[in-house]
């Protein structure tokens, strides 16, 4: 029988794509969200499959279900909604972290982390391999977020030591495409907004921080990947696309893109802002045969379509 799977944040941005990549692999699927930033609105075409199934239900409080997989992608992710209630960003990430840990310890589940490559904070180490601690500053703004992910990770293995627990952490980077939230605040949905709308592009500092940009298929597919290895596969492990930006860039392919006449209006860089980030994905090509096939230009065009899509249907 194929395995029964919990997508904790189903119906976030990553996670409806992912619920609807099970389905297609003739999962059974519970989707388990609070809708604090993700939104029926994802999860709509998924809703007359008869194997999948939608709970609301806040994993700061226990779970009880039977489930075979969990992979735990609840938490606000965009750092204007993961600084809106930052205690609450924390409860998310550690007490979660904790009942999705107490279930998959009773139920005997394999679990999946999604962890981020914010636990290397503002890196002196480039690019990003797993063995790098990170530099996070345990108290600014963005510690919630960072903090938060990285005590979760610390659960995951003692869960693993203490409980034998069959575990997997995914270190995602930026990630992007169709099923972002207009509004959250990301680089490539304000840009393609904005651009689209013929406001002027937003950068924050003199755009030339660097991020490495992921399309939502190929990030998918390293997190099934991850999960479908062998239960001695642990990660942490970076799933991202090494291929390095400056924000600056991103702006001019954006604009190219949507033959848009926006300028750029260059505004404060926000506080403990990593300069740098590019993923070393030396592990996940070797232990998982993953490396993600989507250029930078090919996904930003579909982003775009699908913006270009829902302002049309919001106007
Ligand atoms: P998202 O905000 O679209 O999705 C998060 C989902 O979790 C939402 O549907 C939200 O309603 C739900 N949620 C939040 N708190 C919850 C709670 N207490 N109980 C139940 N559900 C809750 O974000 P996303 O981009 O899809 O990110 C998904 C995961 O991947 C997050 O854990 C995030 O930290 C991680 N991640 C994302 C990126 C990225 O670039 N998108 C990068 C690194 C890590
Ligand atoms: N938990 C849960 N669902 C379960 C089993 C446990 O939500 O099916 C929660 C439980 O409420 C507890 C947490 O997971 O707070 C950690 O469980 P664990 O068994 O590790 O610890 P304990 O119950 O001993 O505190
Ligand atoms: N950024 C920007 N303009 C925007 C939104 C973001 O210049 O309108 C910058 C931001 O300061 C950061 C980078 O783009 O340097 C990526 O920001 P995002 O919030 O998407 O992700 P994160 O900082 O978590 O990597």
């Amino acid at each position: 029988m194929k395995p029964r799977i919990l997508v904790t944040g189903g119906a976030g941005f990553i996670g409806s794509h992912l619920c609807s990549r099970l389905l297609e692999r003739g999962h059974e699927v519970l989707c388990v969200d609070n809708f604090y930033t993700g939104s029926k609105q994802n999860i709509i075409p998924l809703l007359d499959n008869p194997r999948f199934e939608l709970m609301r239900h806040d994993i700061c409080f226990p779970l009880y279900v039977e489930v075979d997989e969990i992979y735990n992608l609840a938490c606000p992710a965009s750092p204007i909604h993961y600084q809106f209630d930052p205690v609450q960003t924390t409860k998310v990430s550690v007490n979660g972290a904790i009942n999705v840990l107490g279930l998959a310890k009773r139920v005997k589940a394999k679990v999946l982390q999604a962890s981020t490559s914010e636990v290397y904070g503002d890196p002196t180490v480039h690019p990003q391999p797993e063995e790098y601690w990170g530099n996070v500053n345990p108290i600014g703004i963005r510690s919630c977020y960072d903090e938060g992910k990285r005590c979760a990770e610390t659960l995951f293995f003692d869960y693993r030591r203490q409980h034998n627990l069959r575990i997997k952490v995914a270190r995602i980077f930026n990630t992007y495409g169709p099923g972002m939230h207009p509004n959250d605040g990301r680089v490539v949905s304000n840009f393609i907004v904005q651009a689209l709308q013929g406001q002027d592009i937003t950068i924050y500092g003199e755009g030339d921080q660097t991020r490495s940009f992921c399309y939502v298929d190929d990030l998918v597919d390293g997190l099934m990947k991850l999960m479908n290895s062998p239960d001695d596969i642990t990660g942490p492990i970076n799933i991202g696309n090494p291929v390095e930006f400056s924000i600056l860039e991103l702006a001019k392919v954006v604009i190219e893109l949507t033959n848009s006449r926006s300028k750029i209006d260059k505004r404060p860089l926000p506080q403990d802002d990593p300069k740098q980030r590019k993923p070393n994905i030396t592990k996940a090509k070797e232990i998982l045969d993953w490396e993600p096939r989507v250029q930078l230009r090919d996904g930003i065009r579909k982003t775009i379509d699908y913006f270009d899509e829902l302002l049309k249907k919001s106007a």
